[in-house]
């Protein structure tokens, strides 16, 4: 793939915090994607990509809007709408992390204010359920993003994040990921009438 260097960085980039979600275990086999805003498209990592081994060459350009290009990952039609209709989103991250995914089977809203770090999530409210891949999907996650939302729970699947910049998507997913889990620790986690003597 011959790509201007500027886009072959960015993509680098990418990868790099691709194995990094992988590394910390948000990401197993090829159970996430993502996807970068350029011009009048978005690069959108390919359909069976695992993460912990995605190379440059597992990224597929397609347009926002449009058809596909061949090979890009089985969810892009989130990925489009998402572009196509918040014009503020400049990178997107879609994975099933193991407490994350817990609250979305469960239906179960994050509280984001349970954290300093996380606070400005708000709550993380889980959007209806609708078949992996699917156009109900993606305006499922539109609906529970809104105008303003940075992540979301997609119901007995997975969470989704949003940011102006590739990082910004991705710390946001670790950082919704260690919410779930610190809610978790703090009600299920610890037995009720705890004491100690
Ligand atoms: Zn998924």
């Amino acid at each position: 793939m011959a790509l201007k260097p500027f886009l072959l960085t960015m993509l680098d980039q990418a990868t790099e915090l691709c194995h990094r979600l992988a590394a910390h275990g948000l990401v197993v086999a090829s159970d996430g994607n993502a996807s970068i805003r350029t011009g009048s498209g978005f690069y959108i990592t390919r359909t069976r990509s695992e993460f912990e081994n995605l190379t440059v060459d597992d990224w597929r350009w397609m347009p926002v809007v449009g058809a596909p290009t061949t090979g890009v990952s089985s969810e892009w039609r989130m990925h489009q709408v998402i572009f196509h209709q918040l014009p503020q989103v400049g990178a997107i991250v879609h994975c099933h992390p193991p407490y994350a995914t817990s609250f979305a089977v469960r239906g179960e809203a994050l509280d984001g204010t349970l954290l300093t770090e996380t606070a400005d999530f708000g709550k993380i409210a889980v959007a209806a359920f609708a078949a992996p891949g699917s156009g109900a999907l993606a305006k499922a996650v539109i609906d529970d993003l809104g105008a303003t939302g940075s992540a979301c729970l997609l119901q007995q699947h997975g969470a989704l994040t949003i940011g102006q910049t590739f990082q910004e998507a991705v710390q946001r997913m670790e950082r919704l990921e260690r919410l779930a889990m610190v809610q978790w620790l703090v009600t299920a986690g610890f037995p009720a009438h705890q004491t100690h003597e």
